[in-house]
């Protein structure tokens, strides 16, 4: 896993534009795992629908796939880092059979403030995790995709300025609505799609038809 921790002059200078991929940003619980709580589960981990051959088509098609996440539950004691990068090692190993080199997940630890809200600069809908990935693994923002099954993760998205997609496929977490706040052109931003073959569908066929925010 990779948390959002202080350190130093990390990364150094942002890589040319050039030489910088576009990524999917994924994420977990929801979107890539039909599981509640994933740190604490164990046996077969049950892919969201199509989630694995979806993920091995858009990295052969050159995007530079990263699982970003919320894990509050390891502040709140419901399962260890050990217990978490367990199951991460398994869903990369799987995801490797499958042609697809993932990472380190990139995860806030963090549990949020007694209201509710991030207590952190990392904990999703707050774009660090994002911005920290882009950073240090040379990935161009403006030509990247989040999609994710809560509004968290898509906000997040717009907040880092890349595009997103709601996945609206698992079972396991309520449909997200654009906040009440959010402008037009931020809900314009957000394309929905009902499974993971029309979200490889749509960021083939039309990746410029929804234009990233300034
Ligand atoms: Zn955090």
């Amino acid at each position: 896993m990779d948390v959002l921790e202080p350190r130093g002059a990390a990364g150094g200078p942002a890589p040319q534009r050039a030489a910088m991929k576009a990524a999917l940003f994924v994420g977990l619980e929801g979107t890539l795992v039909d599981e509640p709580r994933f740190g604490s589960a164990i046996g077969p981990i049950p892919y969201v629908p199509g989630a694995r051959e979806a993920l091995s088509t858009l990295a052969r098609a050159g995007f530079h796939i990263v699982v970003v996440a919320n894990q509050s539950g390891l502040a709140l004691g419901r399962f260890s880092r050990w217990e978490f990068s367990r199951r991460e090692a398994k869903l990369q190993q799987e995801m490797q059979q499958a042609g697809v080199e993932l990472g380190p997940f990139v995860i806030c630890p963090h549990a949020p403030g007694p209201d509710g809200r991030p207590a952190c600069l990392c904990r999703l809908p707050a774009p660090g995790l994002l911005v920290r990935a882009a950073r240090s693994r040379g990935l161009d923002m403006a030509s990247s995709w989040i999609v994710g099954s809560t509004r968290e993760e898509v906000e997040a998205g717009w907040r880092a300025g890349c595009r997103s997609v709601q996945l609206q496929a698992a079972t396991c977490s309520a449909p997200p609505a654009a906040p009440a706040s959010a402008s037009t052109s931020v809900r314009e931003a957000t394309r929905r799609c009902a499974d993971w073959t029309t979200v490889v569908h749509d960021l083939l066929t039309e990746p410029h038809r929804v234009q990233a925010l300034p």
